[in-house]
Formats: C-alpha cells, structure tokens, sequence
C-alpha cells in the first residue's frame, strides 16, 4: 500500500507533545482561505509549469509527467511558489516500510509521529498500517485532521492511534462552508465522537481578525462541549504564506492580543479550563 508524502519533518515541538517526527501527506478535503500549506491540497496535475523555473534542474519532464530529482534539489520552494494548482513536484508515494526506514535513525529522540496535510484522514487504510507498526517501536501516533473524515468509520485506525488533534475551524455552517469550502457537519460529530471516545487530544480554532462574533461563537461552543477533557488551543491568523483569498478577506492583520485573552477567558469560564493561547 503506498500514500502521498509531501514532507516529513524529522524533529517538530510543536505537532503534539514532546519531540515529534511529522509527517505530512498530500491531498485535503478541505480548501481553506488562511490554509498555510496550499502546496499540499491538490494532487501535480503535470502541467509542467515550475519545471524551467527550478534553479538547478532537479526538475524534468519524462514522458507526459513532471519528476523530481531530490539529490539535485536545494529546497528553494521555488516550484511550490510557481504553481498555480496548490500542488507540489516534491510529493513521493512511499510504502509504510519507507516511513519506518526514515523513522529508525530518530526513533530515540522522539516520543512519536503526527501524521498531517492535506488532510491525513484520507488515507485511512495506510495510517492503521502504518501506526500499527510505529507502535511496536515503542512510540506514540497522533492525528492531525480538519475532521472532515467519519472517525466513527475507522475503529481499527482508532485502537491504534493515541490521539486526536481537530481542528474546529467555524461553529457556524455558513461561515464554516464559506471559510472551508466544505460543510462542518462531519467536524462537529467527529468533535463529539472522539470526545465519547477518549481520543480527543486537543481542538484547535483559528482566530480571525475581523470576524469576532463567528470567533466567539466557535469558542463558546466548542469549550461548552470539551470543558476539562482535553486541550483547547487558540491559535492566532498569521497572514504569512497563506492563500490570496485569506489576503483579501482579512487582510495582512493579525487578531489582536486583547481579543485573544478574551476568548480564551471566555472559554475557561464556559468550563474548557485547559484552553491555551497558541
Ligand atoms: S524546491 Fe527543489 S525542485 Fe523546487 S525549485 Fe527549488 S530546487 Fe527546484
Ligand atoms: S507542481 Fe504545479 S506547476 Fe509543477 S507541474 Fe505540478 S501542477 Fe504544474
């Protein structure tokens, strides 16, 4: 069985707890306005358009498909920002033996992996193979997901994972299918699933400038429903490397500190007392 890998990042603090190997797989569901990794939504569709803008040639045509050449690449991300599909040339479709191979060299610095996107959930099938035997060497396996995928449908990949991290991008419907292109209906029962579950490592919501009552209302709701189970992570819009639509909605503004400190405060009192500010 093989997967999509857009990058793997051998030591990461900030995918989960402790020192983490993550792991990032193209492909998503979702299209959202402030994504940070749009190179990872969709698949190459080989239109070949990055190939003469590669300063070192790691780029070719062979046939009708575009190939990379990862001994000559000097990770300029050059490509990525040529690219006009939200692609990247650099995805390489590895087996879970490849991953374990890469993981053998980190494994005694690491507590685990966090497997990422793109959406991760889309390769189900691969992530139970995968943590199945990542577990055997004795380290923990977490998922990264916009919630998009039924949990309820994957119980085996469930009995094998350690724990979840959703993000819970808009309470609201409307707003969310604005924001996200897609439908939070799925995000909100896999919200309570995992819940029921015990598998829910943290929720994270983003906090948007100029949208305080859509912020508000994703706060609220979702510390009313988390309250002390599991973390709750406040992370601030930062419009560094996003998509243009997040540039024209709001802007290269920042939510400001008080209206942070506010939702968060909001969010202990509503029970979620774990809330952070991130
Ligand atoms: S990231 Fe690698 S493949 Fe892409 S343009 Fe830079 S050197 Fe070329
Ligand atoms: S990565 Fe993007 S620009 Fe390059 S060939 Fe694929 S779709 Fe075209």
């Amino acid at each position: 069985m093989k997967a999509p890998v857009n990058k793997i990042i051998p030591f990461s603090n900030v995918d989960g707890p402790g020192n983490r190997t993550s792991i990032f797989f193209q492909g998503c569901s979702f299209k959202c306005w402030y994504c940070h990794n749009p190179e990872t939504i969709h698949r190459c569709v080989n239109c070949g358009d990055c190939v003469a803008t590669c300063p070192v040639q790691a780029l070719e045509f062979q046939g009708d498909k575009v190939v990379w050449d990862q001994n000559k690449c000097v990770n300029c991300d050059t490509c990525i920002k040529t690219c006009r599909h939200m692609a990247s040339p650099k995805v390489v479709e590895m087996e879970v033996e490849d991953i374990l191979e890469k993981l053998q060299p980190l494994k005694n610095f690491i507590r685990g992996i966090t497997v990422s996107g793109g959406e991760c959930m889309l390769h189900a099938a691969f992530l139970k193979e995968l943590f199945t035997e990542v577990q055997k060497m004795g380290l923990t396996c977490l998922i990264d997901s916009n919630g998009s995928i039924d949990f309820s449908r994957h119980e085996e990949l469930l009995k094998v994972c350690d724990g979840v991290m959703l993000d819970v991008k808009a309470y609201d419907p409307i707003f969310h299918e604005a924001l996200c292109d897609h439908s939070n209906d799925r995000v909100i029962k896999n919200l309570h699933y995992l819940l029921e579950k015990g598998k829910l490592q943290e929720v994270r919501t983003v906090i948007l400038p100029k949208y305080p009552e859509e912020n508000e209302e994703t706060v609220r709701n979702v510390a009313r429903i988390i309250q002390d189970h599991c973390d709750y992570k406040l992370l601030k819009y930062r419009p560094f490397g996003v998509r243009e639509e997040a540039l024209d909605k709001m802007g290269r503004v920042i939510a400001s500190d008080e209206e942070v400190a506010r939702l968060q405060k909001m969010a202990v009192e509503e029970g979620a007392i774990h809330t952070l500010i991130v």
